[in-house]
């Protein structure tokens, strides 16, 4: 039976529930965690499954031709495997792109219908109604139109929004305003009044949602960051957010996870802090997609469409 080694640093929780299923999901291959494999079996492997491996782990394995991440986000796995020659497959799920166009749809509409306003009016014992706006008068631009990006902005072109996204590439979406590259981001910007990051973290995009970037954002704009933490400058926000540059905040990704208890963000009058849920990897179907893709590979000799190191993502 061909063995696949599991590489992870997981908790042993998580790391059980996940050689559990990937075992059902798998039954003609054996799935072992990597120090459980014999020195014969990790020189024979020619793929493996990881989730935040220890690149000296990877190492071991002398014959592997690719791993498979349980992520869509590769970025920290792209650097601890810097140097190394192996082909890196991610997560590609519908049902989290599914998942995620939900998150995006409700902070959208939390924003939209002014929640956070009211939020504290209500602490306040304040009674004031904020002008309704309809859906169609509110412009959302979403960075990033890979597999989360599209599935979001079809879903929010459905319920009544004006959408329009940003990418690398130039791309036609029905009902949606395209923008691409770097010379057409501040035009995109300037007409958005909530905008969504769903950008992988890359050395292009680090850092990129800055003061000046915020400040093109239109009075009252809001932002909503489902990407990495790094691509928002924190001081940069804080600062746009205190001078009145920015409505308010959505953030479910941190430069640091958990969010230390010392930052300003967790008290923040106009910041809301989700601690990384907007798009959770779900076992079953992540260990279908996985299951699949590495009997492709023994079965047709096929590997999966994988990361391209250059463009880091
Ligand atoms: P993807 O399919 O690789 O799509 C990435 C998109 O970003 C593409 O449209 C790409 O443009 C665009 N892009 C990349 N670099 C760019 C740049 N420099 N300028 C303009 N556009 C750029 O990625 P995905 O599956 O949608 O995932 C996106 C990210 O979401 C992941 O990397 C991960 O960090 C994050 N994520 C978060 C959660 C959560 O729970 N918060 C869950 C899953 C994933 P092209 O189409 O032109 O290449």
């Amino acid at each position: 039976m061909t063995l696949i080694p599991f590489i992870h640093q997981l908790e042993p929780d998580e790391s059980r529930k996940w050689l559990k299923i990937l075992q059902e999901k798998m039954p003609g291959y054996r799935i072992l965690e990597v120090q459980d494999c014999s020195d014969d079996e990790r020189r024979k492997a020619r793929v493996a499954i990881v989730a935040n491996p220890d690149p000296e782990e990877v190492r071991l394995l002398p014959a592997l031709e690719w791993v498979h991440s349980l992520w869509a986000g590769v970025e920290a796995l792209l650097l601890s495997l810097e140097d190394h020659p192996l082909k890196i497959v991610r997560l590609k799920d519908q049902n989290l792109a599914q998942v995620m166009s939900e998150a995006v749809l409700a902070w959208v509409l939390y924003l939209h219908r002014e929640m956070p306003a009211y939020g504290q009016q209500q602490k306040q014992r304040v009674w004031h109604q904020i002008r309704y706006r309809s859906a169609s008068q509110c412009r959302v631009l979403v960075l990033g139109l890979g597999e989360l990006g599209l599935t979001s902005v079809l879903r929010l072109t459905q319920n009544g929004f004006e959408v329009s996204g940003w990418s690398r590439n130039p791309k036609q979406v029905p009902g949606v305003k395209c923008y691409a590259g770097p010379e057409a981001l501040k035009e995109a910007v300037k007409q958005a009044d909530i905008l969504v990051n769903l950008l992988p973290l890359t050395p292009q995009t680090n850092g990129l949602i800055n003061k000046a970037l915020l400040s093109a954002l239109p009075k009252d704009a809001s932002l909503i960051n489902f990407g990495r933490g790094a691509t928002v400058k924190t001081d940069d926000l804080l600062e746009t957010l205190d001078a009145g540059g920015l409505k308010h905040a959505v953030l479910d990704v941190f430069e640091t996870e958990p969010l230390p208890e010392s930052s300003p963000l967790w008290n923040h009058e106009e910041v809301t802090v989700l601690p990384h849920i907007s798009a959770p990897t779900d076992y079953d179907t992540a260990s279908d997609i996985v299951s699949q893709n590495i009997h492709d590979f023994f079965q047709k000799g096929i590997i999966p469409e994988c990361v391209d190191k250059q463009r880091g993502y």
